[in-house]
């Protein structure tokens, strides 16, 4: 079981920041492959908390190799800055590498994505409004600019004149026409190249080297498979494929390669932004879902705005593991049910009176979606200090079965709180004799 994808398994969000810290420290190389900056992870380490952007999670031990790889979109300005954040805080980024094929998010995508959410008006998507999906529409229409062109400054400013030739129509004054100058973004942009030049390199042959050693590897992954461009709530998705299909694709590792992955489900539910969420509540239960006032509050990483939030959804959480095979599952914050009676959870689907077997993916038939709950005893005592399965209430074991057996794949990690040792562990993933 030498490699293992992780990945948000519900709409992101899902904790996944701490369950990679805490596996990577047995793996030798840590893959980012997919998302931007637009994804945010807490990790909370014996270092302090961090907040990653762009980094892969493996970046907190010395001896892991960590890539950004291929089927990453990087604001170069939002790296550096937040490598310097890490290298002011003693964290060493020598063992980062980025793949020279992973694509750039430019000024002009910022300037794209936030003028056209804009224009959506009522229907906008929730978009970061941070250059991501034009930067993602770039590389498919096969007008990007990779992390490789910005150690050529001349070569840069050719593909540029070349590029922005196509995105005059979105020069309307004359501050926006400076955004657009090639010269200009090709000088600063260069300097970010230099910045970031012993960082960047091919990633192929490191990645095929670690699998030719058998060394434990780690896929991680940024946003949730219920935000996938193909599978998830058209159009109010993410731009990439955040599930396992885009770890390979992301990465440069065959999908036979991967042994394990691992999903990661909140014990709950969270969705940042708009689109369908049927088991969304308010009211009292919001609040206690929402933990506002602690650091784990269900605020945005990365965007700071108030989450929405729900029952655990165990129709979508089973459609997440049957499209991208997930074999085992971590379920976080556990402990944010500790004192609640009752704990739904939603086991089917009706539309328009009829069950539904499985969630339609038209947005306009999720949202009228009548979720089918089972309501499961609370256990009504802290589970923060717990580190053995044995230890849990029964209740929260029968919480932890019963999703299970509901979504059909093993339990492996619980997490019960947000610091590192915070972690109930079932089935060892990455043994730390492998490699
Ligand atoms: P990610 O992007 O999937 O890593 O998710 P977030 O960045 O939104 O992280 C979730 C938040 O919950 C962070 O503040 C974590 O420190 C915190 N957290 C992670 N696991 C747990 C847990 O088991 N219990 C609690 N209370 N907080 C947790």
């Amino acid at each position: 079981m030498s490699v293992v994808a992780v990945i948000g398994a519900q709409w992101g969000d899902e904790g996944k920041g701490h369950i990679v810290d805490v596996l990577a420290e047995r793996a030798r190389l840590v893959v980012r492959y997919g998302g931007g900056n637009n994804a945010g992870h807490t990790v909370v380490n014996r270092r302090g908390t961090f907040k990653l952007h762009t980094v892969p999670s493996g970046i907190f031990d010395p001896s892991t190799v960590n890539v950004i790889g291929n089927g990453v979109v990087i604001d170069p300005a939002v790296l550096v800055r937040e490598l310097d954040e890490l290298q002011a805080r003693g964290v060493s980024v020598d063992g980062l590498f980025i793949s020279e094929r992973a694509h750039v998010v430019m000024p002009y995508h910022v300037l794209q994505d936030q003028r056209d959410e804009a224009q959506r008006g009522d229907a906008r998507i929730g978009t970061t409004g941070r250059g991501i999906g034009p930067a993602y529409a770039d590389k498919m229409a096969r007008t990007g600019i990779r992390v490789g062109d910005l150690l050529d400054e001349a070569g840069l400013r050719d593909r540029l004149t070349t590029v922005l030739a196509l995105k005059r129509w979105l020069s309307d004054d004359d501050s926006t026409a400076a955004a657009l100058d090639p010269v200009t973004i090709a000088a600063r942009y260069a300097a970010y190249g230099v910045r970031l030049a012993q960082h960047i390199t091919d990633s192929y042959p490191i990645v095929q080297q670690a699998l030719e050693r058998g060394a434990p590897i780690l896929l991680e992954g940024a946003q949730g498979a219920l935000l996938d461009i193909d599978h998830g709530t058209y159009p109010y998705v993410t731009s990439s494929a955040p599930g396992t299909a885009g770890a390979a694709q992301g990465s440069g590792i065959a999908p036979t390669a991967i042994d394990t992955v691992l999903g990661v489900f909140k014990a709950y539910a969270t969705r940042v932004g708009a689109g369908p969420f049927p088991t969304e509540v308010d009211g009292d239960a919001a609040a206690v879902l929402r933990q506002i006032g602690t650091p784990w509050a269900e605020v945005g990483t990365t965007t700071g705005r108030l989450r929405r939030v729900g029952w655990f959804d165990a129709v979508l959480a089973r459609y997440a593991v049957r499209l991208n095979g997930i074999d085992t599952f971590a379920l976080t914050k556990l402990d944010v049910l500790d004192t609640l009676a009752e704990i739904p959870v939603c086991v089917g689907y009706r539309l328009d009176g009829a069950p539904v077997m499985h969630p339609p993916m038209r947005a306009g038939e999720l949202a009228r979606i009548e979720p089918v709950y089972e309501v499961m005893p609370g256990w009504q005592q802290p589970t923060t200090a717990i580190r053995h399965i044995g230890a849990l209430p029964a209740a929260a074991q029968a919480y932890l079965g019963r999703i299970g057996d509901l979504i059909g794949a093993r339990p492996a990690l619980v997490s019960v709180g947000p610091a590192h040792d915070q972690i109930i562990e079932l089935l060892p993933l990455l043994p730390a004799t492998a490699g």
